[in-house]
């Protein structure tokens, strides 16, 4: 029996924000970044919670890739001042750290203080990217070995998701980019998956157009408002695809990768989407395998020529690859100035890493150890 679902409450548009107003409850509990609160833009969240004279906190300790100690330091926050509210405002990292911060407050809360009620979880994202507003997932990082772990629970689902582009207009250029790449990717991903269904596919399809209709647009002016407004809701789309379809080697690749070099979450899954299709393709050794078929389908809906499967899936790489010419991000690893001794002698340990990641379970075609090697080598290119 399968199921498809889609837990928190999508409130989209221009006006988004306007939903706090009607906000009900005591104590708000915001999770945010440092830049968030230097440029300003906390304010208007905090301006209409004092219309609404519900009274908050700001924990403004969020670093990107949250690691373990700031999950820490946010649930002693959460202890000492009791939300009935939490309000993640940021990127991918600020809505994860939120997501940790209050699944072990609550959790907490109920051992020691008998305290069963959940805190109301709102997120806003302020980049176009993870789709981390709509999933269950929290990527927690541990600095010291250089891990991401993709923690997943139902329970880490945001209530409520506020989809406001009005946010996103600030993104500089090469973060729209690569948050950008990571929609693509998730959607991509999502659409091959084992899990994928009709109804993750429908998402994942829409995702997928919208990107490939506006990112470019969002990159080359960030004040075009239709575009940004778009590529919120094409991210938004693809974290509700992937939440239920889930993702693959690709991500799986990215998180080993992105924790051992420092190179950011959508950037990681842009360097290796190419060679993730042609991998999970095999059109040198199958005769053509579901995973082929499907990038064909992409292919065909985006109106990419494809005669065959095989055609299909070269003009979806090709014109991926294009892609990221055109956002200025490098295609290969040794173009990007990684050390390529460095790299190779890390290969080993990220590959491993990689196989363990669970992301990588879904993945439509089965890596071995030696799959994984060979596709870091390649995306480190000649
Ligand atoms: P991020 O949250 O790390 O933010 C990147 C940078 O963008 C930060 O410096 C931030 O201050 C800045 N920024 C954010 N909004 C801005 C704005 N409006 N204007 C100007 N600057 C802005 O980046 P991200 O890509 O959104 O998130 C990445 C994290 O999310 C990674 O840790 C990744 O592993 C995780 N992730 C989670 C999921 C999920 O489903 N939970 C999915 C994919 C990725």
């Amino acid at each position: 029996m399968n199921e498809f679902n889609v837990k928190s409450k999508i409130y989209f548009g221009r006006d988004a924000l306007q939903y706090i107003n009607n906000l009900k409850g005591k104590k708000a509990f915001i999770v945010i970044d440092p830049f968030m609160v230097k440029s300003g833009t906390i304010n208007s969240i905090t301006n209409l919670l004092k219309n609404t004279n519900i009274d908050f906190c700001v924990f403004s300790d969020i670093q990107s890739d949250p690691a373990i100690e700031i999950i820490n330091m946010g649930i002693k926050e959460i202890l000492k001042f009791k939300p009935d509210i939490i309000i993640a405002l940021g990127g991918g990292s600020s809505i994860d750290a939120a997501k940790s911060i209050s699944a072990f407050g609550t959790a907490l809360r109920r051992v020691y203080e008998k305290h069963t009620e959940k805190p109301l979880f709102i997120a806003i994202p302020t980049t176009s990217g993870t789709g981390s507003e709509v999933t269950g997932y929290s990527v927690i990082t541990d600095k010291k070995k250089k891990i991401k772990y993709p923690i997943y629970g139902e329970d880490l689902i945001p209530d409520v998701a506020i989809l406001d582009p009005e946010l996103i207009k600030t993104v500089p250029k090469a973060i729209t980019a690569d948050t950008g790449m990571d929609v693509l990717t998730h959607a991509i991903e999502a659409y091959v998956a084992t899990n994928a269904t009709d109804y993750s596919d429908a998402l994942a399809e829409k995702a997928i157009k919208l990107v490939f209709k506006y990112l470019l647009r969002a990159y080359n002016d960030g004040s075009d408002m239709e575009a940004r407004e778009k590529m919120h809701n094409a991210s938004c789309i693809a974290g509700i695809a992937f939440n239920s379809a889930s993702l693959g080697l690709n991500h799986g690749m990215a998180h080993a990768l992105g924790g051992e070099f420092h190179i950011s979450h959508g950037r990681a899954n842009a360097y290796l989407l190419p060679y993730i299709i042609e991998y999970n393709s095999d059109l040198e050794n199958s005769n053509y395998n579901y995973a082929s078929k499907k990038y064909r389908e992409i292919a065909n809906f985006l109106q990419l020529t494809s005669s065959t499967v095989e055609r299909g899936v070269v003009n979806l790489v090709e014109y991926i690859r294009g892609l990221m010419v055109n956002l200025n991000i490098p295609t290969s690893l040794k173009k990007a100035g990684i050390d390529k001794e460095i790299y190779y002698k890390a290969i080993p340990s990220i590959s491993k890493i990689a196989m363990e990641d669970k992301c990588t379970i879904t993945n439509p075609r089965s890596a071995k150890f030696e799959d994984v090697v060979c596709i870091f080598k390649k995306v480190y290119g000649e």
